[in-house]
């Protein structure tokens, strides 16, 4: 979207009444809780795999399962 359309459906936002701005509120709670799990995800992903229980970097493949490869250490 545009900043000129963006200013404008914001100020959009003023005409709403209470019940639909309470709308408008949960609606972004729910797409703010799937951002931060997005980031959550990304910010687990580094260059350097590690297995979650010993924290070695020394992984092999271990089989595939629903098409995603599995490691072992
Ligand atoms: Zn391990």
């Amino acid at each position: 979207m545009k900043t000129i359309e963006f200013k404008a459906w914001l100020g959009g936002m003023a005409h709403l009444s209470r019940g639909q701005r309470d709308l408008v509120r949960e609606d972004m709670a729910g797409k703010v809780e799937a951002d931060l799990g997005v980031k959550l995800l990304e910010d687990s992903v580094t260059d350097t795999p590690s297995c979650p229980h010993c924290q070695s970097q020394k992984l092999y493949r271990w089989g595939k399962n629903a098409e995603l490869q599995r490691y072992r250490c």
